[in-house]
This record gives structure tokens, sequence and C-alpha cells, in this order.
């Protein structure tokens, strides 16, 4: 027999000694991880046994079993999935394969407790075991015909051994947890059965825990919206996600025509890139008949949906379908526009009948649909839609959309006219907006870093253009009042000329204007040019 040891990589020392020394609440969270994993493996064999023939004990059910052990102080989770090789080993559980790991400590820095619910986002769920353990074994044995049994062991310090065993284990693994004194709550029974109900009811395989059958397997997706309560949706999500939160809304839809097609897609509570986690990516599954394919399938959904966690299932999907080929494949850009529209028309929806959640969606996720709008072309309209702004029309703190503007619109105005600035108080001390008011015309107010760009991407909505006020080309029909004070034609010659001397770059013509109405003058940007934040964008970007 041979043995070998390793360290670990600096940065899952790092990450272990965080895991070990630093989180204190939720360290239950190890069972759901691990579960989670035996269940990935065994999500990865019956998809091998769909183009595999070649597979080690080809007959031995897809299961899951966990047993505790009071005398012995150990819980112990096996599965019967596609196990590990001795490169898998080294390959997963001693170094970090994503960047995960940064960000993720980061984001532990900035929310200070509570950070157990970051690790399964980050997919540092098996050192989770460590916070319970004094020493993490694994016995693992992969699917491939000749591979050998191995042994993983480890304190979660330096590093950890792996032994090739003689005798021949099983298809599968088996983790055993030895626990430290202060948690062997874990090895028992009433303890982990509750946590094996709480978190493995939607684990798709059968999860027997000490010789009992405990869950029921379930592809709520697939059923029937009136089949499938509340309180499953929920749970489902909190499956999913790796959380104990209950989701902000959800959306479940199935099609025949063009494409079969079950999806069910849940907004979360909270955007997790806000508190600096850097970029996310969708957590939706892509499932073909209830077969995984894809845990995390690039392209799937369109980049500025990548807030949403769920499934999508379609069985006109190829079974065998390869990474690669999700990414380049016509089938899939169908599903992703199938999928965007309906959860556009959720989000109108909501928009309409539940203000109050779709509040609390806009303050959490208004950027993502900002970039729809410069993003996606087929969209930017009825992603427009669903955008709120305060306007010259709100009382500061309400807000309201650019449909109700369009029903406030005062005869003879041709555009919705908007303007940007860094605050509604800033804005409405803006020069600019004295014509306007004049005229009865409400501005629309847009303080976010970006909109203008936005609202440029934009262009119009129903057929009205979208108009910043502070460009030269917009044009107003005359009041009585402000023509009788009009510069006499000579004066603006004469004015022209002597700007034109002061400032020879920058300026470039006088022009009469009806757009004040007590200030004299007012300095606008010709209707090509780009606006001031636009300028600040490309300088920053080096153009
Ligand atoms: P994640 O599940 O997000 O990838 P984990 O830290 O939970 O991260 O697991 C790391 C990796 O270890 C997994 O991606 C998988 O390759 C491997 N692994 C963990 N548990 C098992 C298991 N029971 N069977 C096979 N591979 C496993
Ligand atoms: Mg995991």
């Amino acid at each position: 027999m041979n043995t070998e040891t390793h360290q670990f990589q600096a940065e899952v020392r790092q990450l272990l000694d965080i895991v070990i020394n630093a989180l204190y609440s939720d360290r239950e969270i190890f069972v759901r991880e691990l579960v989670s994993n035996a269940s990935d493996a065994l999500e990865k064999l019956r998809l091998k046994q769909l183009t595999d023939s070649n597979i080690y004990q080809p007959d031995k059910p897809l299961e899951i079993t966990v047993a505790t052990d009071k005398e012995n102080k150990t819980i112990t989770i096996a599965d019967t999935g596609i196990g590990m090789t001795e490169a898998d080993l080294v390959e997963n559980l001693g170094t970090i394969a994503h960047s995960g790991t940064k960000k993720f400590m980061e984001a532990l820095k900035q929310k200070q407790e509570g950070g157990a619910d970051l690790i399964g986002q980050f997919g540092v769920g098996f050192y989770s075991s460590f916070m319970v353990a004094d020493r993490v074994e694994v016995f693992t044995r992969s699917y491939e015909p000749e591979a050998a049994s191995l042994r993983w062991s480890s304190d979660g310090r330096e590093g950890y051994s792996i032994e090739t065993l003689a005798e021949p284990l099983d298809r599968g693994t088996r983790i055993v947890i030895r626990l430290k004194d202060e948690y062997e709550e874990f090895s028992q029974e009433y303890r982990v059965k509750e946590l094996l109900r709480r978190y493995s009811n939607f684990v798709g395989f059968p999860l027997n825990f000490n010789g009992e059958h405990i869950n029921t397997v379930q592809a709520i997706w697939s059923k029937s919206k009136s089949d499938v309560k509340p309180e499953e949706y929920d749970e489902f999500y909190q499956f999913i996600s790796h959380t104990d939160e209950k989701p902000l809304s959800y959306m479940h839809f199935s099609a025949d025509a063009p494409i079969a097609l079950n999806a069910l897609l849940f907004i979360p509570r909270r955007n997790p890139e806000m508190f600096g986690f850097g970029r996310v990516d969708a957590n939706v599954a892509l499932y073909c008949k209830r077969v995984l394919i894809d845990a995390k399938p690039e392209g799937l959904l369109p980049e500025w949906l990548r807030f949403l966690n769920g499934v999508v299932d379609s069985e006109d999907l190829p079974l065998n379908i390869s990474r690669e080929m999700l990414q380049d494949n016509s089938l899939v850009r169908k599903i992703s526009d199938i999928i965007t529209r309906r959860f556009i028309k959720h989000l109108e929806k909501l928009a309409k009948d539940d203000k109050e959640t779709y509040r609390e969606f806009y303050a959490q996720f208004s950027r993502y649909l900002k970039e729809g709008v410069v993003t996606s072309w087929p969209n930017k309209e009825s992603l427009g839609k669903l955008l709120r702004f305060e306007s010259t029309s709100t009382e500061p703190g309400e807000t309201t959309s650019f449909e109700e503007y369009l029903t406030r619109m005062k005869e003879g105005q041709t555009a919705i006219y908007a303007l940007t600035g860094p605050s509604r108080s800033h804005l409405e001390n803006s020069p600019y907006l004295e014509a306007f008011k004049a005229r009865g015309y409400e501005v629309a107010f847009f303080t976010d870093h970006g909109d203008e760009f936005v609202l440029d991407s934009l262009s119009s909505v129903d057929g009205k253009p979208v108009t910043m006020i502070d460009r030269a080309d917009v044009e107003l029909p005359a009041l009585e009042e402000e023509q009788k004070d009009a510069l006499p034609q000579e004066e603006a010659a004469a004015l022209e000329e002597w700007l034109k001397g002061l400032y020879p770059d920058k300026f470039s013509k006088v022009t009469l204007g009806k757009r004040l109405v007590s200030g004299a003058a007012v300095a606008l940007q010709s209707g090509n040019d780009m606006g001031p934040e636009m300028r600040a964008y490309m300088k920053a970007m080096g153009q």
C-alpha cells in the first residue's frame, strides 16, 4: 500500500483557517453541502451512463446513504456516484479550482456574520466539513473500470494524505467525519434526521438514513403549478440556492411549442453583487428530462439575467450535448429567448399586481434591467417600460414609469423629456428645466451612474423619442412672454463674436432660443455631442 502526503494549496489553507476558526454559526450546513455533493456525483454518473457503456458496477443503484455512530462520534455520507481518481482528489479536495475563494473571503469580511450562508454560494462546500471535524476521511472509487480504491484523509490543517487501498471499494464516495467533542450532536440520530428532512427533500435520488428511507424524489419544475404548494417552492429555492431565505418571487411555466420546456426561476431577495462580491454567475441549471446536463450552463440566459436561480428542463435537447455545443446551439438560443420574454412578462405582471414586491425587486435589481436595455436590443423597449424614476410630476421618493408619463403628455408634446444628474435636488435646480416647466411638460429625473447611456440606448418608448433636455436640438413651441424679451438679432451676433473670441475651441454659436424663462442664457450641447457623463466614460476608457 502506498501513502502519499500532499500540502493544501495556500488558498485552501487560508480558507480552512476561516472555516475552522471564524465561522461559529450555522455549522450544521456541512450536512447540506455533503449531501448536495453526493447528489451532484450521482447526477454526473447518471449522465455518463447515457453515453458511456464502460462503467464500473453498472447495476449498482444510484443512492445516498447517511449514517451516524454515537459511540465513535462519526457521521458518514456515502453515494454510489461518479467517484474520484487520485488526480480528481488532488484537484477537487486540495485546491480551489474556482476563483470564487478570494471573492468569498472579501464578501465574508464585508458581511461580518452569517458567513456560512456564503459557503455554498462560492462552491467551497466540501471544506465546510472541517467546521465540525477533527478529521475527515474520503473513501472513493471512480466509475472508470480500472480505477484505484483510495482513502483521502486530513485534519484540515496543513495537508492531506492519499492512500491506495488493497481491498476494492464499491463505486462512489464515502465521507467519514470524525467529530470534535463540541460537535458530537451531529452523531445523534434525531439531530441529523431533522437536518436531512429540512435540506434534502429535493435531492433527486433516494436518501437512506440509518437504514430508513428519508426523502421523496421530486422534480417540482416538471409538475403542474396547481400541484405544487407555495412552501414547496420556497424549500426548493432554499435547496438549490443553499440559503435559508425565501425567494422574493418565482416564475414557473411550461411550454410545448415551439420547444418543450419547463422552467422554474427564482428572484432572490438580495442582489449578491451589492456587497462587493463582484460579478456572479447565473445559478440556473439545465436539465433534459430531469437529467442534469449542466449546473451552470454558459449562455443559457442573457448576462443581464445572471441574478436568477432555478432550473430549465427541455426534452428537445440532445442528452449528450457538451458544454461547448451548448454555447453554440440554436436550440439553446431559442430557449434563452423564450425564457427571457416570459420573465419580462412576469416582471410586468409583478409591477402591475404586486407593487410592493416590485419595489423591493427594483431596489435590488434595477441596474440589471438597465444593463438589459443597453445590451438586449430586441427587449430594450419592454425593459425600458419596467424602469421607474422620479420626475417633475412626482413627489420626492415617489416614482413613475414611461407608460404613466405618456398618459400625462401635453397636447403638442412630441417627446419624452429626461434629465440625468447626481440627485433629484440637483436636477430640480437645473436651468434646463425652466422652459419645460413653463410649458407644463414633465421631465423625468434619472440619477444613477450610467443612466445617460441607458436612455440613449432606449431612444424611444411607444414611438415617442426619449430626449435629454440638455441637448441643443430640442424643439419647443413658443411661449408668449419669452418672445417679448428676446435678444435683437444684431446683439446676438455681437455676443457670438465676443464669445468666439473668448473660447475659440469650445464655443460654436449663439442661438436665439425659446428655452429660457427667467435666466438670461444657458449652455447647451449640440445634438450629436456626447453628454457629460458619456464624455467622462469615454475618457475613463482611454478614448
Ligand atoms: P462544488 O460542489 O461547488 O464544486 P465542493 O467544495 O462542494 O464544491 O466540492 C468540490 C469538488 O469535489 C466537487 O466539484 C467535486 O468534483 C468533488 N466532490 C466532492 N464531493 C464529491 C463526491 N461525493 N463524489 C465525487 N466528487 C465529489
Ligand atoms: Mg458542493
